[in-house]
Formats: C-alpha cells, sequence, structure tokens
C-alpha cells in the first residue's frame, strides 16, 4: 500500500528505530512511547485488521513479540509488559495497518488500566450464548 505510514518504513522510504526484521515481520520503536522501549510488532503483509491477517504472519509475529518482551523484562529491567493492539478507530487504531504495541512496564508509572464494569444479572451468560453460537473454527 503506497500510502500506508508501516508499508512506507517498511519499505524504508521513511525512517524507523527498527530494532529487529526477517521477511514476515519488522519491530521498531514507537515515536511516541509510554515509556521507553514501547515498540510496535508489524506483519510485513499490508492488512487492516488483526482478523484479516494470514497465518503466515501470525506465528512469526507471536515469535518477534515473546522475544521483544523477553528483552524488555530480563534484559532491560522492566517489571512488566503490555500488549496492545487496536482495530478500528472505535479501539483507538491511528494507523490502518495491523501492528502490536509491546508495552514496557513500572508499577508506578501512571499509566492508567481500561476502566471495567460488571455485568447486569444474566448478561454475561446471554453474551457468552451469542459468541459461541457464530464462532466457528
Ligand atoms: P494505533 O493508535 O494503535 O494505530 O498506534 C499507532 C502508533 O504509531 C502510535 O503509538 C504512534 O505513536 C505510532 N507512530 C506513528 N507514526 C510513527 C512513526 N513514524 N514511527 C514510529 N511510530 C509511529
Ligand atoms: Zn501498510
Amino acid at each position: 500500500m503506497s500510502d500506508c505510514l508501516f508499508c512506507k518504513i517498511i519499505n524504508k522510504t521513511i525512517p524507523a528505530e527498527v530494532v529487529y526484521e526477517d521477511e514476515q515481520v519488522v519491530a521498531f520503536l514507537d515515536i511516541n512511547p509510554v515509556n521507553p522501549g514501547h515498540t510496535l510488532v508489524v506483519p510485513k503483509e499490508h492488512k487492516e485488521f488483526f482478523w484479516e491477517l494470514g497465518a503466515n504472519s501470525c506465528g512469526p509475529v507471536s515469535l518477534v513479540i515473546q522475544k521483544i518482551m523477553n528483552v524488555l523484562v530480563h534484559d532491560l529491567g522492566y517489571e512488566g509488559v503490555n500488549l496492545i493492539q487496536n482495530n478500528g478507530p472505535a479501539s483507538g487504531q491511528v494507523i490502518p495497518h495491523v501492528h502490536f504495541h509491546v508495552i514496557p512496564r513500572k508499577s508506578g508509572d501512571g499509566h492508567a488500566h481500561w476502566r471495567g464494569a460488571a455485568y447486569e444479572a444474566g448478561e454475561q451468560a446471554m453474551m457468552a450464548e451469542k459468541i459461541k453460537a457464530v464462532l466457528k473454527f
């Protein structure tokens, strides 16, 4: 995709701090990190949403995410990591090319967790039924 920012990084037409690259995957530092080392793991295949991504990319992307997490926690001294992947503007996706945020965390770093709210009576079971009724493998 010629007008996609992350495809331009993949094609090296714009610069990025790349920390890892192979046939299927590139990983580079987010320009506006939650904490230093916040890394974006990106399949080279241009797809907008995670559910569109081919099996050829899913496996390699997972392995790279694990390796980056390991480095952040075991080599760089972070205490934890968030893995965040946004799909669609309603979720906060700004760049329409699948990417995983690997976010290094320290307790008290000020990054807020999401707000949760309890189900109404019966709602949880109803939602589970709705999902199971259409879920296919
Ligand atoms: P999302 O909201 O999930 O689409 O996240 C997009 C992320 O891309 C944001 O965290 C941005 O800071 C990051 N970003 C945007 N442009 C660049 C760039 N040129 N290099 C590295 N990260 C970028
Ligand atoms: Zn792209």
